[in-house]
């Protein structure tokens, strides 16, 4: 079977990708498995830190990588916490209440605004190897509200603040198979099956 490396640490994220990509045929490793350190993610856009991402862990496997930025962008923000979202409050490296603390300061920056429609963003790139010239890039977006009291106990991340109205529920009140029908993540990587299959 053939390997492909995910070029994610985050556990949340691992779980929902193995999950969404277990039709494919490959065997998948994350990059921490294979001692892979983390890639900078120096740019303002998704795309250019999931490209970014998966180039790094191409070049340090030697196998075909897929990478993926997201984050959560707020209208009443302009877009923040965007490309921020995992280091939005700024705590340091292997602080384990990161999360408490980003949704903290998203509700605090939130007082007494009115619009709090918002969304998640997907960015997904697929590396056949590190000098692919045709990357495969995905990028979708989940549209919710911030409501200022969590609620739910599943997820990870924003996904208790994060209010879907049609479902009239947090993101956090899903099952895992729910957010995976739902997800910014889980429509990325049904169309990256997808052309994965075509182009393959
Ligand atoms: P990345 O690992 O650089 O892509 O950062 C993504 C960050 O965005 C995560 O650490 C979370 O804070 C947030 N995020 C992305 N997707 C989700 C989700 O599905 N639920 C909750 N938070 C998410």
């Amino acid at each position: 079977m053939e390997k492909l490396v995910l070029a994610s640490n985050n556990a949340g994220k691992l779980r929902e990708f193995r999950e969404l990509l277990s039709p494919l045929k490959y065997e998948i490793l994350s990059q921490g498995d294979l001692g892979i350190p983390s890639a900078e993610e120096p740019h303002l856009t998704f795309v250019e830190n999931a490209l970014a991402k998966a180039k790094h862990a191409c070049a340090m496997s030697g196998l075909p990588a897929l990478a993926d930025d997201s984050g959560i962008c707020v209208n009443a923000l302009n877009g923040e916490p965007g490309v921020h979202s995992a280091r939005y409050a700024n705590l340091k490296n292997g602080d384990d209440d990161q999360d408490h603390a980003n949704n903290q300061k998203l509700i605090a920056a939130l007082t007494s605004i009115i619009d709090r429609s918002a969304h998640y963003v997907c960015a997904l790139v697929f590396l056949r190897h590190v000098h692919d010239p045709e990357p495969i890039i995905v990028q979708t977006r989940w549209y919710g509200s911030i409501i200022d009291k969590p609620k739910g106990g599943g997820g990870f991340g924003y996904d208790p603040y994060f209010f879907l109205t049609e479902l009239g529920k947090t993101a956090a009140e899903l099952t895992a198979l729910e957010k995976n029908m739902h997800s910014h993540r889980g429509q990325a990587l049904r169309e990256l099956v997808n052309q994965l299959d075509k182009y393959r």
